[in-house]
């Protein structure tokens, strides 16, 4: 599912949310459906890039990545 940018004219609010095509989501801040995609400011590949990373992170931190050296680890 692609990630998109809505704008919720109602409370001037700007998120992402990955929708599929037919599907519009609500304004999580006020619950308005009256929100408008901004399509001129998609950069979905930059933002999943970094999402990423942040998860890739996460997951180091964790010892989720430790695939090799693992022997090492002993707690
Ligand atoms: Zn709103």
């Amino acid at each position: 599912m692609p990630l998109y940018t809505y704008h919720c004219p109602d409370c001037d609010k700007e998120f992402e949310q990955l929708v599929s095509a037919s599907d519009t989501p609500a304004c999580p801040a006020c619950g308005s459906a009256r929100v408008e995609q901004m399509v001129s400011r998609i950069a979905p590949e930059a933002k999943l890039k970094a999402v990423a990373k942040a998860w890739r992170a996460q997951a180091t931190k964790e010892g989720h990545t430790s695939n090799f050296g693992s022997s090492e680890r002993k707690g």
